[in-house]
């Protein structure tokens, strides 16, 4: 246990807030022992992953607690099926790197997606048209009421568009403590239809990809499109697609003819990118915060002394100039600490 703590390695956006407690745990029982520690001196409580995910916008006087949790556990189900147990503190890109080594399909459009697999079912992380919904089994979770393990279905965790119950009704009492997925063996689903994928498998000359490829041109796009925390800090999409009524989006095809969007039914999903991006926002700078000048919806801690709060603020003036311009309110993707 550590006291008055800086966060700044701790999280992707290099904020340096203060925790006023930090522990590491490797456990579940040092985890318990943490938390039996700060129920007696009734601290808050902030879980700590790979900090690619989360704002602290000011420093944090609780106990911030690192899930350093390791190891990976597999078990054949069938010819085609094998189901791969992760603990919390795996680092998501290696377990996907290990996933692909044994060549086990289904996460490799999610390749190079920072953070660790604990975290991956709080906003059931998603990229190149594949969710982790699609591949989840199940997560052991630790009851922070009881103290007691449960476990999460895939129906228990009501994923959703960047969401699930972690988020929702669940949010702050739970912390999960591993995840399984049931991958591929052989029949493996090829999925290039997204994004830029197959044009990058052109550019690479590969005709019939294999897992292992739509891993490598995933990572060749992410890395030509995306910052990377370790040079600049940033938490990947500030906000979430906002997804609009039908008639809202006709109305404002009208105004904007090339509003981009995705019809679903009765409503669209408008890039948020594209929105950021008409109200002027794409490389703009304020201090040292800006909006990232190859993808507007990632704010950048351009000089690397931004406090959480001038990148909360920075968020809010987007926000404000959306609704202005398209009537759409944003809703940020990040959790705000
Ligand atoms: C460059 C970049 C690109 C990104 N691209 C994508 C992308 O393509 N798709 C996508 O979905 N996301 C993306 N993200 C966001 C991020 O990587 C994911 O949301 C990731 O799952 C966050 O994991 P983490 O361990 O870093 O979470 P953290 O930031 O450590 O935590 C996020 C929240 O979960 C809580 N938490 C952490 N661990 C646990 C646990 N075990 N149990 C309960 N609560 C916990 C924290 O307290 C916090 O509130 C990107 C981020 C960056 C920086």
């Amino acid at each position: 246990m550590q006291e008055n703590f800086s966060l700044k390695p701790y999280n992707t956006f290099g904020v340096d807030a203060k925790a006023r407690y930090f522990a590491e745990v490797h456990s579940t029982e040092e985890l318990i022992e943490a938390l039996n520690y700060s129920k007696t001196s009734t601290l808050p409580l902030l879980f700590l992953g790979g900090g690619s995910n989360m704002l602290l916008t000011k420093d944090f006087d609780g106990l911030a607690i690192q899930l350093n949790l390791k190891g990976i556990h597999e078990e054949f189900v069938s010819d085609n099926e094998v189901l791969v147990t992760a603990k919390a503190g795996e680092n998501w890109h290696e377990f996907v790197m290990f996933c692909l080594n044994k060549n086990y399909g289904g996460l490799e459009n999610l390749s190079l997606i920072p953070g660790n697999v604990g975290t991956s079912p709080m906003q059931n992380i998603g990229a190149y048209g594949t969710e982790i919904k699609d591949t989840f089994v199940s997560c052991t979770v630790l009851n922070l009421e009881n103290l007691q393990l449960e476990t999460f279905n895939l129906e228990q965790c009501r994923f959703g568009y960047r969401d699930s119950v972690f988020k929702q009704e669940g949010k702050g009492k739970y912390v999960i403590l591993e995840v399984t997925f049931k991958l591929t063996r052989k029949d493996h689903k090829i999925k290039t239809e997204y994004g830029a994928i197959t044009s990058e498998l052109e550019n690479l000359g590969i005709k019939n990809p294999t897992i292992q490829d739509i891993s490598k041109a995933v990572i060749n796009i992410r890395k030509s499109k995306l910052p990377d925390p370790k040079e600049i800090g940033n938490a990947g999409s500030f906000f979430k697609n906002p997804t609009i009524l039908l008639t809202q989006f006709e109305e404002l095809q009208q105004k904007f003819e090339n509003i981009p969007g995705y019809t679903n039914g009765d409503f669209v999903k408008v890039p948020a990118g594209w929105l950021i991006e008409q109200c002027g926002w794409k490389g703009k700078q304020i201090e040292n915060v800006a909006s990232h000048k190859l993808q507007a919806l990632v704010i950048i801690n351009a000089t690397g002394k931004a406090t959480g709060q001038e990148i909360y603020d920075f968020s809010t003036k987007i926000i404000d100039s959306v609704k202005e311009k398209f009537g759409i309110e944003l809703e940020r993707e990040v959790n705000i600490i």
